[in-house]
């Protein structure tokens, strides 16, 4: 279906050099755009213009550094893997200062904040090295600690679940032992967290 045809009256002009003919709609016409088509309502260029469109519109990921065509220009910062991929280590960090700021603790983690600390850990449980499934209060919620940047460490659920309702900061003795990890790493743990 041709969108801008239904929903303009006048046949589409490229937006570059004002054209009338020969102009493609780019859902159409560009594979790197095919894909946009469904969240877009198109931009039109003439097949002389098309280079210079994409050239454009093409942003460099923050995160991998290679270009990718998008029409938010400006806005997006990501490619679509790179998007994914940052948007699932983050998604817990809304959740988390939700549950904090409804019991009255604090609750100043910024996402980028929660970016820092999971690659200063590789991605990994602070504890076991396994993988990171959950955001691990090192002073726990029922102690008053709050979802802020020298709280949160990224744990496995296992070690989250043995760790219970022990504070990294007040009970190291119990906590080494209940997770079977020396004394010594919870310090380290403890260290990062006093640098934010
Ligand atoms: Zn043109
Ligand atoms: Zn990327
Ligand atoms: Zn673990």
């Amino acid at each position: 279906m041709d969108i801008r045809r239904c929903s303009m009256n006048k046949p589409p002009e490229c937006d570059i050099c004002g054209r009338s003919e020969g102009v493609d709609l780019f859902c159409y016409g560009i594979p790197e755009l095919r894909k946009l088509s469904s969240s877009w309502y198109g931009d039109a260029a003439c097949t002389d213009c098309q280079q210079k469109w994409i050239e454009r519109h093409t942003v460099i990921c923050c995160d991998c550094g290679t270009g990718y065509v998008t029409v938010n220009v400006g806005v997006a910062r990501r490619c679509d893997p790179c998007a994914k991929i940052y948007n699932s280590r983050v998604s817990a960090v809304s959740t988390e200062k939700k549950r904090a700021k409804d019991k009255g603790l604090s609750s100043t983690m910024k996402r980028s904040d929660w970016v820092v600390t999971l690659d200063h850990f590789g991605n990994q449980c602070a504890y076991c090295s396994g993988p990171y499934e959950v955001i691990e209060h090192f002073s726990p919620v029922v102690n008053e600690g709050g979802t802020d940047p020298f709280n949160c460490i990224p744990a496995c659920s296992r070690c989250n679940r043995i760790k219970g309702t022990l504070d990294g900061r007040t009970q190291r003795e119990d906590l080494s032992e209940r997770l079977g990890i020396p004394i010594s790493q919870l310090l380290q743990i403890e260290d990062y967290l006093n640098q934010f």
